[in-house]
């Protein structure tokens, strides 16, 4: 028989009335002669109100106190569930996490899953009963309560989907599904058909919210087809599965993220291991880094800029301004106004012009662009804060974002059937499945790297010269572009080696109408991409990757980093030494 797994989010079991409207939805799918598991959040705002409660005690609650408090919230709705279910007619079980069996490590409010047992679950599920799994909980191995993080209950439910082989993983929620971006920000946002898992998890970190992020790289790491849906209609939602909804549409969406501010360590040495006493100095304030840019140095010294959440700001500063005196670096400089809008797509990989379509709708619309990441399916640019709205409309509108793209399948036609697997297997994998997995190293020395310096704070620039490289048939790899001193940056990307010269002549004549410049640049440098899951999750990526580097002695000319990548690029020659330190530095978790 198959199985289904379905979760609701707190808005879906608010109060009573939902409660039973949820599980007149189980009782649907059992009819429908499903084995149905359910994964239940706390209701409405519980777990907020527990937090609140805890603050009233103290400032400090320890960890493993605040778990046990905030369990609860999702041990009461299990239980009214059971009882819904009952009172339709249906046999149904609450468990709470401990009782299932979600072994976790001891991580108190952030705990990483070790292991599932599926044998009660299974054996309740061949009783025909419907079980309910509290979601967002587990237990250490001495029983303690654990909890998986803030919207950890989607985790829970993707956990359990990939253990028992579910044929889905529904989860309902207040939202209809994944919309090409913010409708509360973009009105003509349209809701997807379908997106893929790196479009999601590169959205998720966007500000998307949509679901957890932990959830969807479980979901892509075994397989398990995601439904995203409403609770509160039958409308179908959004699948997200490995294949986007158009794979020859270049972006798929796009997204805002408002509360962005940007530090620049200006004038540090350019030499190997400045990247790795910066990074390691603001990880050691438990700050996460979002983009993170640097771009070649001039005269010995270079520029480090990159951007944290505005809560962030003032520890990041003063991490930045202790290594800032270590480094004997000029000073720091920051803003704490800024904006971040990306899009992603798939089809990003397979074809040019992306980016400068972008940045054209942009200059357009009067945005002035700060700083440029991109990765294989993601562009990010940094604006000025008030410019983030107008400038994401800009965007959405410029790769037709609201017009639902033809050959959009429906979702029923879409979940790909289940992958076979052994249970045994799963479970086993799934002991390594919080561990950081890395699925590839690769080295691309067939590149060049050109950089033009001097560029002026207004709209216009970076699309002027991409399309005038795309016009020269010039074919752009990474683009960076970073923050630098009196309001000039700095923009650097990488193009094939036979087409450097060209490159560079183009941009020389450029320079002088674009009133930018010096402009220099490498002949042969060597790019090195660490790609895999969770590599926000484990901040460590990037300066692990910084310290192999720094180790042997190699110096980082350009970095960029996303959600599932990590690139740098460093001279030519160090291509293959560099390579060889980064797989020894990650073979612990090489797939
Ligand atoms: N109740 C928990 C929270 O609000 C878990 C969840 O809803 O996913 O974070
Ligand atoms: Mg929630």
């Amino acid at each position: 028989m198959s199985i289904l797994v379905q979760k609701f989010g707190g808005t879906s079991v608010a109060d009573s009335q939902k409660i039973l409207a949820a599980a007149r939805r189980a009782v649907r799918a059992r009819q429908e002669g499903k084995q149905v598991v359910m994964v239940v959040s706390a209701m409405g705002h519980n777990t907020d109100q527990l937090v609140e409660l805890a603050g009233q005690i103290t400032d400090q609650p320890r960890p493993r106190e605040m778990d046990m408090l905030l369990s609860t919230g999702e041990q009461v709705s299990v239980a009214l569930m059971a009882m819904a279910i009952h009172s339709l007619g249906h046999e149904a079980i609450s468990l709470t996490g401990a009782q299932i069996g979600i072994k976790t490590d001891s991580t108190h409010t952030k705990a990483r899953i070790r292991s599932i047992s599926t044998e009660r679950m299974r054996r309740a599920l061949e009783e025909g009963k419907i079980v309910i799994a509290a979601g967002f909980q587990g237990i250490d191995e001495d029983f303690n309560i654990t909890t998986l993080g803030r919207g950890g209950s989607d985790t829970t439910a993707v956990a359990l989907a990939a253990v028992l082989r579910a044929d889905a993983c529904e989860i309902y929620t207040d939202v209809d599904g994944v919309y090409t971006t913010d409708p509360r920000v973009l009105p003509e946002a349209r809701h997807m058909k379908r997106v893929s898992y790196d479009e999601m998890l590169e959205l998720a970190s966007l500000g998307a919210g949509v679901m957890h992020n932990r959830s969807i790289e479980f979901a892509k790491k075994f397989s398990v087809p995601i439904h995203v849906r409403s609770s509160f209609t039958d409308k179908p939602g959004t699948m997200i599965t490995a294949l986007p909804e158009a794979p020859d549409q270049p972006v798929g969406g796009a997204a805002l993220a408002k509360k962005e501010a940007r530090v620049a360590i200006l004038g540090v040495p350019d030499k190997p291991g400045t990247s790795l006493a910066i990074f390691s100095k603001i990880a050691g304030r438990a700050v996460a880094v979002d983009m993170i840019v640097q771009d070649v140095g001039a005269g010995g010294r270079a520029d480090m800029s990159f951007t944290v959440l505005n809560d962030d700001l003032r520890a990041t500063l003063e991490a930045a301004e202790e290594v800032a005196a270590e480094l004997g670096a000029e000073r720091v400089v920051h803003n704490d106004a800024m904006a971040k809008i990306s899009v992603v797509g798939l089809g990003m990989a397979q074809q040019t012009g992306v980016a400068e379509r972008m940045f054209r709708a942009l200059a357009d619309a009067g945005v002035n662009i700060q700083m440029i990441t991109t990765s294989e399916i993601k562009i990010s640019v940094l604006v000025e804060r008030e410019q983030g709205a107008p400038g994401l409309r800009a965007v959405h509108t410029t790769f037709g974002l609201e017009t639902e793209p033809p050959g959009a399948a429906s979702p029923s036609v879409l979940s790909p059937p289940p992958a076979d697997g052994d249970a045994l297997a799963v479970v086993a994998r799934l002991q390594k499945m919080e561990e950081l997995a890395i699925d590839d190293i690769a080295l691309d020395d067939t590149q060049a790297r050109l950089s033009v310096c001097g560029i002026a704070d207004e709209p216009g620039i970076a699309a002027a010269i991409f399309e005038a490289v795309a016009a020269g048939g010039i074919f752009v790899d990474m683009i960076v572009q970073s923050y630098g001193r009196e309001g000039m940056s700095k923009i650097s990307f990488t193009v094939p080696q036979k087409q450097y010269q060209q490159c560079r002549d183009l941009l020389q004549e450029l320079a002088g109408r674009l009133n930018c410049g010096p402009i220099s640049g490498s002949e042969k440098v060597s790019k090195l991409s660490v790609s895999g899951i969770g590599l926000r999750s484990h901040t460590d990526v990037a300066i692990r990757t910084f310290r192999c580097l720094a180790d042997a002695g190699i110096n980082v000319d350009l970095i960029n980093t996303s959600e599932v990548r990590v690139n740098v690029v460093v001279e030519g020659q160090h291509g293959r030494q560099a390579l060889s330190c980064l797989q020894a530095a990650f073979a612990d978790c090489m797939h």
